[in-house]
């Protein structure tokens, strides 16, 4: 038990299960990129741990980049707007981009990322997202690797923040309403 677990109300997906996942999503990405170059771009912050695992999933021959975006702040709602913090750091004409994100939501990020890719003349590009919470889309975004369906619920853990904590939980959880400070969002 370490000292954030008490904060818990429910596991999602446990350390052995994200692992599985992982495992059999990076066999398949394998065969659909194994002779395309790819450039794994992650977003930070929220898929680093996420990136780490996907990358030695895939044993294609590959190289990394990672982009920061501003996104949630501090709250747990999406204000809509996306600005990029930190770019990646090569020309990208003719690749293809594969785009590692640790959760589609609104889907605000990825329909502005891809934009954004395509503008800067990539080959491809494609978006593999360890969760996927449909309910809650307002772009018409959907994709092409997803690890779980996740229903409408705040969660915490495997890189995924609340206030900037529990990025280092090994599994998915949600948060007790008490840490929220009374559940009112
Ligand atoms: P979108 O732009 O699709 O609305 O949201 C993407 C970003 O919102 C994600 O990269 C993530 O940082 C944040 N986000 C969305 N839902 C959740 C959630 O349930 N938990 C956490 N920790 N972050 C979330
Ligand atoms: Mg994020």
């Amino acid at each position: 038990m370490g000292m954030m677990d008490q904060d818990i109300l429910k596991v999602l997906y446990t350390e052995k299960q994200i692992a599985a996942r992982i495992e059999a999503m990076g066999m398949e990405m394998y065969d659909a990129l194994k002779d395309k170059d790819p450039l794994f771009v992650s977003v930070l912050r929220g898929a680093f741990v996420f990136m780490a695992d996907i990358v030695r999933a895939c044993q294609v021959r590959c190289d990394v980049e990672f982009i920061a975006v501003s996104s949630y702040g501090n709250a747990t709602s999406s204000s809509g707007a996306v600005k990029i913090t930190h770019d990646i750091q090569q020309d990208i004409t003719g690749r293809n981009i594969v785009v590692i994100e640790d959760i589609l939501d609104s889907g605000n990020t990825l329909h502005f990322l891809k934009q954004y890719f395509m503008t800067k003349g990539a080959a491809s590009v494609s978006i593999c997202t360890l969760l996927d919470k449909p309910s809650r889309r307002t772009k018409a975004i959907t994709a092409d690797y997803i690890g779980f369906t996740v229903p409408d619920e705040f969660v915490v853990g495997y890189g995924l923040d609340y206030c900037q904590k529990y990025r280092n939980l090994p599994y998915i959880g949600v948060l007790k309403p008490e840490v929220y400070g009374g559940g009112e969002e």
